[in-house]
């Protein structure tokens, strides 16, 4: 019989099959490997990072859950957020269901309007002004509380440089480095017409007891409430303005909220770009008067929901209470950190700290990298009245989780100094 040799030998075989096995498991591990990492992105499962940046802020679980849909299908539309018109009926209801939830959520009264406005709250420094005070040339009183309350006069000033407004210096807590808020903060001369405050010093760690401040129309209230809004309840009625940045509490990065009474919107100023009007948004559907940022509309419309089903604004003051106090506690027993912002004006939203010896501040930023928390380092701008510090931003998307993890660090780093 004529045997055809073999086509392998048997060693050629099991060397066929060996390879042939790596080269499966190979690709079966990778495909399990990009099945792992796509269901983490999806699911956000490999977002183990405990975030206390003082903003673009962390959301609320819930709230990222319901975006990551909106990327592929926002409310039912079987369309990504970023692709829909600002004209298709789900955004205007998006926008209007947003703005009503903002009058129930705050107690808004009647004879306020309600609107979002692109561009943030740097936009609203010179802004408010030029929508409010109008063609007016009025004395402004600012109170110089921090960082942002700094920011907020610079802009006004250069409106000053146009004799458009005059800027009157009300109080300062400079001399303090602004660790406390201003000593009589509340009184002002009878010419001043409108008065600009800083809720919540996001860089300094100070927050404004709102019961404090005066009831009255005799002056025009304004606040710039960025860092604080949806955090407390809000007195509205003592403001003629409130603004807020909505990317701390209240969303992602791209609009700022405006509360107005409705008396203040009769001279806005011509030079005012129409999307940045109040009476324009106003009559918009409070925000869609050009295509609008529709991905931060919706993200604030899930957070205000979100709030509202977990209780309302005085129960995220409740969290927020409970989250900062015990920060600020384990902060005040400590022999190796320190508070620096003072007790009686201390935020609820900003806990501004250092380690005492400055020296250790890099090392204690190298524990919190290696057991993943971040977004801890200070405000770079307050470093030539704090030195090297740190901060701890406890917004509503915080978790009491977070907190406790940073605290484990910071017990662990005092055993080793
Ligand atoms: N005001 C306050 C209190 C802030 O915290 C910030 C941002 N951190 C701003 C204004 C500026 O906000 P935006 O980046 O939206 O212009």
């Amino acid at each position: 019989m004529n045997h055809k040799p073999p086509l392998l030998s048997s060693g050629g075989f099991f060397f066929l099959m060996k390879k042939l096995t790596f080269w499966v498991n190979t690709n079966t591990m990778r495909a399990d490997a990009v099945k792992t990492a796509h269901r983490e992105i999806v699911r956000g499962e490999n977002m183990k990072k405990a975030n206390f940046t003082a903003g673009p802020a962390v959301l609320p679980r819930p709230v990222e859950e319901k975006l990551r849909r909106a990327t592929h299908d926002f409310a039912g539309t079987g369309l990504p957020v970023w692709s829909i018109s600002h004209r298709h009926p789900v955004v205007e209801k998006f926008c209007s269901d947003a703005t009503a939830l903002v009058c129930e959520l705050l107690k808004v009264p009647k004879g306020y309007s309600v609107m979002f406005v692109p561009g943030g709250a740097t936009t609203q420094f010179k802004g408010w002004l030029l929508n409010i005070v109008g063609r007016k040339a009025l004395k402004i009183g600012y109170v110089d509380s921090g960082h942002w309350a700094g920011e907020a006069i610079k802009a006004a000033r250069e409106l000053t440089e146009a004799n458009f407004c005059t800027v009157h210096m009300l109080a300062t807590s400079k001399e303090d480095m602004y660790r406390s808020l201003p000593a009589d903060m509340f009184a002002h001369d009878s010419e001043v017409v409108c008065i600009h405050y800083t809720s919540n010093e996001t860089v300094n760690g100070t927050q404004i007891k709102l019961d404090a401040i005066p009831d009255g129309r005799e002056v025009i209230r304004a606040a710039d409430m960025t860092s604080d809004i949806m955090s407390r309840p809000v007195p509205v009625e003592k403001f003629g303005l409130i603004y807020a940045g909505v990317q701390k509490n209240l969303g992602v990065p791209g609009l700022a909220l405006v509360i107005v009474r409705d008396d203040l919107l009769d001279a806005p100023h011509p030079a005012l770009p129409a999307p940045l009007s109040y009476a324009e948004q106003k009559k918009a559907n409070g925000g869609l008067r050009n295509t609008p940022d529709i991905l931060a509309i919706a993200s604030v419309h899930y957070i205000l929901e979100w709030i509202k089903e977990a209780g309302g604004v005085a129960e995220m003051e409740k969290r927020s209470r409970e989250r900062a106090a015990l920060l600020y506690d384990a902060i005040d027993h400590s022999d190796v950190f320190a508070c620096i912002s003072a007790p009686a004006d201390r935020s609820l939203m900003n806990v501004i700290f250092r380690v005492r010896n400055e020296h250790q501040h890099e090392k204690f930023m190298h524990a919190c990298e290696e057991s993943d928390i971040v977004g801890i380092n200070g405000h770079a701008g307050a470093n030539k009245y704090y030195g090297p510090h740190l901060r701890a931003s406890l917004y509503n998307g915080q978790t009491m989780e977070n907190v406790q993890r940073l605290l484990e660090v910071m017990h662990k780093f005092e055993r080793r100094f």
